[in-house]
């Protein structure tokens, strides 16, 4: 069925501002909202006119089918501004065309990415002065779609709601992440809905997480559900291994999301060139390199916290740390990486739009 819409955006303005309440030289990740969010509602079978409203609480049905079977799926992408005032988006297609498989693996509508883009960069330039620019900050961008159609039958909903809403947001992770190698929980399986940003997914990840935290972790490093033998993500960020001076990294399959900075950093790290392989890594590997000192770095990668250094990791009740380099190839890519995103450095690969 293709899905019609209509384009013009209906906006209505905040009446007031609570800009001059943020402290933009001290923001935490994620924990305050901007003055407006973009709204639309799939309804009869088709995308609704667009909207620009003031950020606001949103009223549903207790039979609202998101609180019974879940049907939620999300994005995060961020914002950023050069000295200049520009602002810039990094791969901003990119993070549509996952919304869209997300939702088509949750039984959801997808949605048409000009009428996306439309409505980001709409609800961008009325939001502009919300992005910060000191060191490590930008303006998140959470785009979710859920189901607001009602009804306690198992089956999809036949309305849906999608917003983008924004958070001004500092770093992500401040000070050492140490990580537990996961033996027992996984958060995704073969056929499941890993590959997908579903809010399930996350769910699921906290009672593991808030287990390796009592053991004095701060992440999990997921492994493959059928035998924990192999590493697959860092908590909710794809996992970069350094073994030598080659950097490693998994490959995507149905368990593991197609992280954008991953796909990123790959490509960073050939035109620097770093050599690159993607392939399997066993959890036994990671020891034995450990031990004979040839593994020199563990990284995660994602939109949030873009790279996130390791310093160590536990298995089996062991811990193993990560020698603390001076030039790490973590450190290096995400100088790299942020300098194309922040327009600080040339983009020859085309992701700044
Ligand atoms: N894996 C998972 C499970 C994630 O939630 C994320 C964050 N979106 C990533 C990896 C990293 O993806 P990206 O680089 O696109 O943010």
């Amino acid at each position: 069925m293709a899905i019609t819409y209509s384009e013009e955006i209906q906006v209505e303005r905040a009446k007031t501002t609570k800009i001059n309440s943020v402290d933009f030289n001290n923001l935490a990740f994620g924990k305050i909202f901007s003055d407006h969010m973009f709204v639309c509602d799939f309804e009869d079978g088709k995308w609704q006119t667009p909207k620009i409203l003031p950020y606001q609480p949103i009223t549903l049905q207790p039979s609202s089918k998101i609180f019974h079977y879940g049907q939620s799926i999300f994005e995060g992408m961020k914002a950023y501004k050069d000295e200049n005032g520009s602002v810039f988006l990094f791969r901003p297609i990119d993070n549509c065309k996952r919304l869209n498989i997300s939702a088509k693996r949750l039984a959801m509508p997808e949605i048409p990415e000009d009428y996306f883009m439309n409505g980001l960069k709409e609800l961008l330039k009325i939001e502009k002065d919300w992005i910060p620019t000191s060191e490590g900050s930008a303006l998140y961008i959470r785009p979710f779609m859920f189901a607001t159609g009602e009804g306690f039958h198992a089956s999809p909903a036949d309305s849906y709601k999608l917003v983008i809403a924004f958070a001004p947001s500092g770093p992500y992770f401040s000070g050492d992440v140490k990580v537990l190698i996961e033996e027992k929980y996984s958060r995704s399986a073969n056929g499941g809905v890993g590959f997908a940003k579903a809010g399930g997914n996350y769910a699921g990840q906290f009672y593991p997480t808030q287990l390796a935290k009592e053991k004095g972790y701060q992440q999990v490093i997921w492994t493959d559900d059928n035998t924990h033998e192999y590493i697959e993500e860092a908590g909710a960020m794809n996992i970069f291994v350094r073994i030598n001076d080659t950097l490693l990294t998994v490959p995507t399959s149905d368990r593991i999301l197609d992280g954008i900075t991953r796909k990123s950093i790959l490509k960073i790290a050939e035109d620097e060139g770093i050599k690159t392989e993607v392939r399997k890594i066993k959890v036994s590997e990671l020891i034995e390199a450990s031990e004979n000192g040839s593994l020199k770095e563990l990284f995660g990668a994602g939109t949030a916290a873009v790279v996130s250094p390791i310093s160590g990791f536990g298995f089996k009740g062991k811990n193993y740390d990560l020698p603390k380099l001076e030039d790490t190839f973590g450190a290096r890519l995400k100088k790299r990486i942020t300098d194309i995103q922040t327009n600080k450095a040339e983009d020859p690969f085309g992701w700044r739009i």
